[in-house]
């Protein structure tokens, strides 16, 4: 516990679920539809953070002019809480998301919230939560930050007052029945984010922006949508809310290749892990620009093996078949690969620390 932030209040709350009814929510766990007990809010005024609370997880009350609702000043975060084989719980980069979090907010005029009061705030919740925590590989405690503008006032400016809400959720595998490659739609029509924009940010907007691509891309057979660059129509960025990365075999050599940050596409943390663990793996690693063009010539020339996505939820996704306007592309023949699997494993066998922690990724909580 740090000495310059209050203390979170805890108000325990009075509707807690019994033993019996945890264990029957835990039993069948998806993703983001259960909830613990408690959440922690944080009020900010007066330009400063004020008291927080840790209490009942339910409904917040808003003024129904809040610029949140109408102008979208909202910005969130995900990471995970793992159960250790030695019964403690640990987080996974934990400090990245905080410091992420103040470089959303800053784009979208909000204040920052000091890293320490959101890992207290993490680490208090999950303590007072540790029940919820999942023990199988592949299942964590998601931890979902975010902020909103609260001051009742509808003119376009900053707000003035904003609240800091995180809760946890359960989740389970996300592949229940094992890892299986997507399909995914380049999409054409829409694009994510523009240069100038606020691609960079995790804001609620990119969010919403984002739905109606991905319908078009269920409705060509798809499971994910990929963005290309708002200018050229030419570079691939990402995939849906995850990023993605090219594995390359030439002369015996296994080389990453994943989309350079150009401040348009979100810099994942697991992104950003996987750059790491490649190296640590022996492969080769390079960000750069990677058009649709060179997607389709190195897998018809054999040098581009794989391709996968990565984020905090899925943590790696294969990506198997490649529709767009005019082409499909099979990757790998469908199936999942041998560098995507092996980095999926090394990233899952730190995270329930079955391996060792070489690059201090991992947060003791309690
Ligand atoms: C959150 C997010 C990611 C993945 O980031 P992680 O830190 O790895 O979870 C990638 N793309 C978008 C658009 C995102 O919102």
């Amino acid at each position: 516990m740090t000495t310059t932030q209050p203390r979170l209040v805890v108000t325990p709350s009075a509707n807690i679920h019994s033993d019996a009814e945890r264990a029957a929510r835990m039993s069948k766990l998806s993703f983001g539809r259960t909830f613990t007990d408690h959440m922690v809010v944080i009020p900010y005024r007066d330009g400063a953070w004020q008291q927080g609370e840790i209490k009942a997880y339910g409904p917040l009350s808003l003024d129904p002019s809040c610029s949140s609702l109408h102008y979208g000043q909202a910005i969130f975060e995900g990471f995970k809480a793992f159960g250790q084989p030695d019964g403690g719980v640990k987080t996974f980069r934990p400090q990245s998301n905080a410091e992420r979090f103040n470089r959303s907010a800053k784009r979208l005029a909000m204040p920052a919230l000091p890293p320490e009061l959101f890992m207290q705030a993490a680490d208090a919740l999950i303590t007072l939560e540790r029940n919820w925590v999942p023990q199988n590989v592949g299942e964590s405690l998601y931890m979902r930050p975010l902020m909103i503008a609260t001051d009742p006032f509808l003119g376009v400016r900053p707000a003035l007052e904003y609240l800091f809400v995180m809760f946890g959720s359960p989740a389970g595998a996300y592949f229940p029945k094992g890892v299986k490659p997507v399909t995914v739609w380049i999409s054409e029509d829409f694009v994510r984010a523009a240069p100038g924009g606020t691609g960079e940010a995790k804001c609620a907007g990119n969010y919403a922006a984002s739905l109606v691509a991905q319908a078009q891309a269920e409705q060509k057979g798809c499971d994910q949508v990929v963005w290309l660059d708002a200018v050229q129509r030419e570079y691939v960025e990402e995939m849906g809310g995850m990023n993605l990365f090219f594995v390359y075999q030439q002369d015996g050599k296994t080389t990453l290749v994943t989309p350079e940050l150009t401040g348009t596409l979100l810099p994942g943390i697991t992104r950003d892990s996987l750059l790491q663990l490649g190296r640590d793996l022996g492969y080769g690693t390079v960000e750069r620009k990677l058009s649709v063009k060179e997607w389709r010539d190195d897998i018809a020339a054999g040098r581009m093996t794989e391709v996968f996505a990565c984020g905090t939820a899925a943590v790696i996704t294969p990506v198997g078949f490649v529709k767009a306007n005019g082409f499909e592309l099979t990757i790998n023949n469908g199936e999942n690969g041998p560098v995507t699997m092996a980095l999926r494993e090394a990233l899952l066998a730190i995270q329930h620390g079955t391996a060792p922690d070489a690059h201090g990724w991992m947060h003791a909580v309690c």
